[in-house]
């Protein structure tokens, strides 16, 4: 049997052991050094704002920081997108806070700017204020900037960005990770570019940077001696990951290209098969970097179900999965408020992700298409 076909695997680009020989040449094996440091300027200056970034552990752990910088603590609430990864939602919990979740809107799949503004009226009914709002720019497409935004800045709450899927994507021109107060990052194993595993915490002023360094560094106060007032937490990205994240930097826009090319080759490929849609860019203000291609299918007209497809992908090793499952449907969640409608839910319902990879061969290709063509009687 031919190799599995993966959604989205690591790729890459030529000069990731180059960088990391020269962290074991100079002895830079620690979670500081010269790596560290040009990832950090790589990114800043890909992200093309005056934007601070500090290279971390996970983009997880960036969510965490950019949490804890927004003031958020035991019994806060905080607003949160429902059709996303646990990772989005985990640290609220980690901070001992409330989720209160949001559904999307059909556009851009993320947070519907009319329910959040619901949720936002009706917590402070309730006697909270939320702290912050979590918003995700999912499979790479970015969310309604401007109305999320004005929602956010109407209620004077600060928006962290999960961009962890959207490097490379942008909204009218502006990279998407510089649009909220936080912006967090992920090069995890299967994101548009890797570091194995790793993130970053986009800022806007050198001084939140230095706080995100210093809570991810054990929170060491300036001493001689070990000296704490603060919690701390060991989050800051190795230099020899860091070294795979430079190399993977000097190929980024080409990966982009690629998971865009991939989108193109899903349009194709779906455009004679009734009652299946290929997610894409609402108009022209968003630019996706299409991280996964998915997929909806109304069962009434495609006369097939996501599942029968997922399935038989999987009986020809071909990877794919269904869209995130909400939040407020996940058993941990179970006792978090909700606001919104079915959007979310009907997507999870008849959504899947296909294989995305920037490294997909044409022999590849081939075979997903004549899959396809198979189920749907082409
Ligand atoms: C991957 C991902 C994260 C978490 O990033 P890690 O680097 O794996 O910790 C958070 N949010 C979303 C939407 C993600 O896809």
């Amino acid at each position: 049997m031919a190799d599995k076909i993966w959604l989205s695997s690591p790729h890459m680009g030529g000069n990731e052991l180059k960088y990391i020989h020269e962290a074991f040449d100079a002895n830079w094996v620690a979670p500081l050094g010269p790596n560290v440091n040009g990832f950090e300027t790589d990114l800043e200056k890909y992200l093309n704002t005056d934007v601070k970034v500090a290279a971390l552990s996970a983009g997880t752990a960036a969510l965490h920081l950019a949490l804890i910088e927004c003031g958020v603590s035991h019994g806060d609430e905080v607003i949160c997108q429902s059709m996303t990864f646990s990772a989005t939602a985990n640290p609220i919990a980690y901070q001992g806070a409330l989720p209160v979740f949001v559904d999307s809107e059909k556009d851009t799949w993320n947070i519907c700017p009319i329910a959040l503004e619901e949720a936002i009226k009706d917590r402070i009914a309730k006697g909270k204020t939320p702290k912050a709002i979590l918003a995700v720019h999912l499979y790479g497409m970015p969310y309604k900037v401007e109305e999320v935004t004005a929602v956010a800045e109407k209620y004077n709450i600060p928006v962290i960005e999960d961009a962890a899927e959207a490097l490379g994507s942008t909204f009218k021109g502006k990279k998407c990770g510089t649009f909220g107060r936080f912006g967090a990052l992920s090069f995890n194993g299967n994101k548009i570019i890797t570091t194995s595993g790793g993130g970053a915490l986009v800022c806007h002023t050198q001084e939140d940077k230095d706080k995100a360094v210093f809570l991810a560094t054990q929170a060491r106060d300036n001493a001689p001696h070990y000296q704490h007032s603060h919690i701390g937490y060991n989050y800051r990205m190795s230099n020899i990951t860091a070294g795979i994240g430079r190399g993977q930097m000097e190929v980024l826009s080409n990966r982009v290209e690629a998971r865009r090319a991939m989108n193109k080759f899903y349009q194709d490929l779906f455009a004679n098969i009734d009652g299946v849609t290929v997610f894409k860019e609402p108009t022209a203000d968003y630019f996706s970097n299409h991280w996964l291609s998915a997929i909806l299918i109304d069962p009434k007209v495609a006369g097939k179900t996501r599942e029968d497809l997922r399935l038989a992908f999987l009986e020809d090793d071909i990877e794919s999965r269904p869209l995130w499952k909400p939040m407020h449907l996940q058993p941990i969640f179970a006792d978090s408020p909700y606001y919104g409608g079915k959007v979310a839910e009907d997507l999870f319902e008849n959504g899947l992700c296909l294989p995305s990879g920037s490294n997909l061969t044409d022999v590849e290709r081939k075979r997903i298409a004549d899959k396809v063509n198979q189920v749907f009687g082409k």
